[in-house]
């Protein structure tokens, strides 16, 4: 099965809405393929204040909610789908979806966003779903009036601190220096939070756990000093690992241009890759802000030149 559109939006996070209100608005009648995770990043946010519109904050999904009934108002077609192969070697662009159907292409925008980073520390990989996670927002819950241990120093590791303060006896932040990098007001929040406990200058080494049966659990972390390599044990039932993304850009390897951390590269102040009629909007091309709104703002640039790119062609 094949079909063909004028312009294929591959991702629903907010660069991927913004991306298909405006093409849609543009007439290219654009169809969004959601992927797995409908709504992206932010949907795993618990509280966001910083985003337009909402002035007493509100939660990741409340505002991708929003996002995604504004571009279905508009009359984008969303599908919940992924795409598994694209062929950008020549236009019109070919792009096989998970149930075979094959999308021809006019224009496509990448807004594949980035997920979370992990450590591969010993112990990871057999405790992960077990009490190792780098989502507080899906699994803190599961750690009500435990202790838990949040590894990083950028804003998501102190929003996931804070979370968990809420609903943990203790949370220890582990970061690896002796300043935090998230912004300022976290920062503040963090300090003043009397059941957070910041282990400042180290780094994580072994995730400790045991298993009985077919039951697994952490039963601690293990972090060693940075100058001085002296190592200690937080025991600890969950450990949750915030330490940033990666871009998500296997699928466009050899194809699209990347800088050396897989970020897609874009022509200065445009959404434009490297192929004629590929935009690249969102975290997928933003190694420097990667903000929900600084999303939302190239998404929708790659739809105004999406459809500019469309009328010079015709
Ligand atoms: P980030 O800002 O890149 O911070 C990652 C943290 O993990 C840093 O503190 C870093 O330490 C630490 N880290 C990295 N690799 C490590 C390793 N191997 N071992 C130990 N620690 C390690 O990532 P993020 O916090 O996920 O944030 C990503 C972006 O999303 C940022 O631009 C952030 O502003 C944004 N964001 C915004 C909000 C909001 O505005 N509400 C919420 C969440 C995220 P160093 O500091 O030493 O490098």
């Amino acid at each position: 099965m094949s079909r063909n559109v004028k312009c294929l939006i591959i991702g629903s996070g907010p660069a991927g809405y913004m991306a298909g209100v405006y093409t849609a608005r543009a007439d290219l009648k654009p169809l969004l393929i959601e992927g797995m995770q409908q709504g992206g990043q932010l949907t795993i946010t618990n509280e966001v204040e910083n985003f337009p519109g909402f002035p007493g904050g509100a939660g990741g999904p409340v505002i991708m909610d929003k996002l995604r009934e504004q571009a279905l108002k508009l009359g984008v077609e969303m599908q919940p789908k992924m795409v598994t192969k694209v062929d950008f070697s020549s236009r019109p662009f070919h792009c096989l979806l998970d149930d075979g159907e094959e999308v021809v292409a006019e224009t496509v925008i990448v807004a594949t966003g980035a997920s979370a980073r992990w450590l591969h520390l010993p112990g990871e990989n057999e405790y992960r779903g077990f009490g190792v996670s780098t989502c507080a927002t899906c699994d803190g819950n599961f750690f009500r009036n435990r202790t838990t241990v949040v590894i990083g120093g950028g804003d998501t590791a102190l929003e996931d601190a804070l979370y968990l303060a809420k609903l943990c006896t203790k949370v220890y932040v582990v970061h690896r220096r002796d300043q935090f990098r998230g912004t300022v007001a976290l920062q503040k929040s963090v300090l003043a939070t009397p059941n957070i406990e910041v282990v400042w200058s180290h780094v994580p080494v072994e995730i400790l756990g045991e298993q009985k049966g077919f039951i697994k659990k952490v039963t601690g972390l293990k972090v060693k000093h940075v100058q001085t390599g002296e190592e200690r044990t937080l025991e600890v039932d969950g450990v949750f690992e915030a330490i940033g993304v990666v871009p998500t850009t296997e699928l466009f390897k050899g194809q699209l241009d990347m800088n050396e951390q897989g970020y897609l590269i874009t022509a200065p102040d445009s959404t434009r890759t490297n192929v004629e009629g590929v935009f690249a909007a969102g975290d997928v091309q933003d190694p420097v802000f990667r903000q929900a709104v600084i999303a939302a703002g190239t998404g929708s640039m790659a739809g105004i030149e999406a459809s500019r790119f469309l009328m010079e062609k015709e």
